[in-house]
């Protein structure tokens, strides 16, 4: 299925208003399983706009212009669209009684140049307008209804003629006001209702799963077998392996779509459960903050190796001041004796990275800061440093809270990025399970 978007406006192209539009239409629609493939942004000018509105009805199933339905002298669209698909514009009654009573509740009086607004071209689908005063507007076109004026053969230049037993498949076309208020409330109220009938076979369904603690092969073990019934019928199971986390994609398209991916996410959820930290776009540390935000409680952190990266992702979520006290980098061992609460002699007798270290880092942060959780990480992060018994990507993080510290050593052999990245991850996974658990 093809989609384009027209945005016509002059003060678009005189940089006057950002294209808005551009991207709000294409999120929503990408999200109901449509890819924009076209975007053009006009001036208000006659022939353009007929001119792009002809092109790209000879290539998309569904076209969406935008702007130019109001009242005033720069607002052509409606008139030349009318005029392209041979239409005449008709007053409608049910139109002019909203317009007439959107005045009448603001005790204003109805400027006569809304009375356009009133007219719609002859058959066509109309939207009441709930922030303002002009309809939107919907044509299909190539059903025998509706079909372009004159000319549309010439804008196949160069493909093929259509085989003659077939009808090429209706197209729609669907116009939009302008004002962003006013938009896009008419598109969620009445564009989505029709798209989803119109083009319900074209809809096609997506939820990314976010996973951590198991690898990507694992994963898909854990879960194909169950997966197999709804893959027979066309659900499709993508996996996404990231730095500490895998991402289980399931798409579907068709009728039955949004069914198919919802009993894939359950079973998914079923078999995956606690190591399910988020859906989509949620990052792991938006999912900390709100759960530390919910719980009410506070976290401060000692960092050695990742220096800083988890405070950094912590910093990332909005409203994380709530709950995110403040960490030390400790990175020299002065600086983990001075700031994170380590002992000389634990660090003489077992090296900065190790259990104890990890241990003192947390307990002392978590008192410094006076927080409920502190989170200490030490490690090897390479790629000098390893030893027989602490190889490169030995890395040991620990947990505060009030019920004691608990450490894990963990085995991150990547270049320091990933180890960070991964390392954190890992981290913030340990406080989200005790989260979880409280
Ligand atoms: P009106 O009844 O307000 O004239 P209209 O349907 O004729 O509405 P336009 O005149 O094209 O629409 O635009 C009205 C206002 O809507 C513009 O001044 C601008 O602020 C905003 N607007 C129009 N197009 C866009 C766009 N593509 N992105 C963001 N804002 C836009
Ligand atoms: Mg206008």
């Amino acid at each position: 299925m093809h989609v384009e978007l027209v945005n016509t406006g002059s003060e678009l192209m005189l940089g006057r208003v950002l294209n808005t539009h551009q991207q709000w239409l294409c999120r929503r629609l990408a999200d109901l399983g449509h890819v924009v493939t076209r975007q053009v942004a006009i001036a208000d000018v006659g022939n353009e706009i007929q001119q792009a509105v002809r092109e790209a009805l000879s290539r998309a199933d569904l076209v969406i212009t935008t702007g130019g339905l109001g009242p005033t002298s720069d607002d052509l669209t409606r008139e030349l669209i009318a005029e392209l698909l041979g239409k005449k514009l008709v007053e409608n009654q049910a139109v002019r009684a909203h317009i007439e009573n959107f005045f009448a509740q603001r005790n204003r009086p109805r400027p006569a140049k809304t009375s356009v607004e009133t007219f719609v071209p002859e058959g066509a689908l109309f939207f009441l307008n709930q922030h303002g005063t002009a309809p939107g507007l919907a044509m299909k076109i190539g059903d025998g209804v509706w079909r372009l004026a004159s000319g549309e053969s010439h804008t196949h230049g160069h493909s093929a003629p259509e085989p003659k037993s077939k009808t090429p498949a209706p197209k729609w076309l669907v116009m939009l006001p302008g004002p962003p208020r006013e938009l896009r409330p008419m598109f969620d109220d009445a564009i989505v209702p029709l798209l989803k009938r119109e083009f319900a076979d074209a809809i096609f369904v997506c939820r990314t799963l976010r996973s951590t603690g198991i690898g990507e092969s694992r994963v898909q073990e854990m879960i194909e077998a169950d997966l197999q019934p709804l893959a027979k019928n066309g659900l499709e199971v993508g996996y996404c392996a990231r730095p500490g986390a895998v991402d289980i994609r399931l798409t579907a398209s068709g009728a039955g779509a949004e069914k198919m991916v919802r009993d894939g996410a359950a079973v998914v959820q079923q078999i995956l459960g606690a190591n399910l930290f988020g859906f989509d776009d949620d990052e792991i540390e938006n999912v900390v903050v709100r759960l530390l935000t919910e719980k009410k409680k506070t976290l401060a952190l000692a960092e050695s190796c990742t220096g800083g990266n988890l405070a950094h992702r912590l910093t990332n979520v909005p409203g994380a001041s709530a709950v995110f006290l403040g960490g030390v980098v400790s990175y020299a061992n002065e600086a983990k004796e001075k700031f994170a609460g380590v002992r000389a002699e634990t660090l003489r007798q077992h090296g900065a990275v190790s259990e104890a270290v990890a241990t003192e880092m947390a307990l002392g942060t978590r008192e410094n800061f006076g927080s409920d959780f502190a989170l200490a990480i030490t490690g090897v992060a390479g790629p000098g440093g390893g030893t027989a018994d602490k190889p490169v990507g030995t890395v040991f993080i620990a947990l505060a809270s009030a019920a004691g510290v608990a450490v894990e050593k963990r085995l991150n052999p990547w270049d320091r990025t990933t180890f960070k990245e991964v390392t954190t991850t890992q981290a913030l996974e340990r406080l989200r399970q005790l989260l979880l658990s409280a």
